[in-house]
């Protein structure tokens, strides 16, 4: 108890110098090409710093991918902030479907973005994670499902946007099917070699553009 007590007052300290360390990340983001304001507030909002493990805070804010325990990492800022843009496009997204909740911490920002958000991740341990630093990071408001995202959420669809942060080999049928007509899909595809692509449902038919070459841990089947 006394150890855990310990644990949040040392939190909350790095909380309060994290202000000008956020201000410095939001920056760096904008230098790097992110332009919606939208995206860039809600990163500026949401203190990273509590969904990485305590001993690794002081890196929170770098550009940088960091552990977070079971073998999966959480995105650099950059990736997420590039993903949240691609995703909105400019426009307030109604209901959005993230698979990966891994930390929570991509989860926070579409929160912070006004969305309703529903969120699958194979892993239970990290979804109870991503639970306790979503609570403290007052913000309670996503539906955290344990699943296999491979095959989305139907009872919970049609979205208007799809957000996965793990790496699929091939893209599942089962997510084009639970995307609302304007709906926007990203994710990252690939094995060794991956890129980011953005998957649109137009009156039309599905427009896919391939975009940046990433790095993603991969999407695995079943759940644990
Ligand atoms: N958005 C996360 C990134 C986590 S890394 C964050 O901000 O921390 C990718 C996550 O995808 C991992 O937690 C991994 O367990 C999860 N994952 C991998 N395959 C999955 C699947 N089939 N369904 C749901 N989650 C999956």
């Amino acid at each position: 108890m006394a150890q855990s007590l310990t644990q949040a007052q040392t939190r909350n300290d790095y909380g309060m110098l994290s202000d000008r360390t956020r201000m410095r990340m939001v920056e760096r983001l904008r230098q790097s090409g992110v332009k919606d304001e939208r995206v860039l507030a809600a990163l500026y909002e949401v203190p990273r710093h509590l969904f990485v493990d305590q001993a690794l805070a002081t890196r929170a804010y770098d550009d940088v991918s960091l552990p977070i325990g079971h073998g999966q990492t959480i995105s650099q800022p950059l990736t997420v902030a590039r993903m949240t843009e691609l995703l909105f496009a400019g426009r307030k997204q109604g209901k959005v479907l993230e698979i990966g909740t891994g930390c929570g911490y991509q989860t926070a920002v579409l929160l912070k973005m006004g969305a309703e958000v529903y969120s699958i991740e194979r892993v239970a341990a990290l979804l109870d994670t991503a639970r306790q630093n979503l609570r403290a990071a007052r913000l309670v408001h996503a539906r955290l499902v344990h699943g296999d995202g491979h095959f989305g959420l139907p009872e919970a669809g049609p979205f208007d946007g799809i957000i996965m942060t793990a790496a699929a080999k091939t893209l599942p049928d089962a997510l084009i099917s639970q995307l609302a007509e304007g709906g926007r899909l990203i994710m990252p595809i690939g094995d060794n070699e991956q890129h980011l692509w953005l998957i649109e449902n137009t009156s039309t038919g599905l427009q896919k553009t391939r975009l940046d070459p990433v790095k993603f841990v991969p999407l695995l089947p079943g759940r644990t």
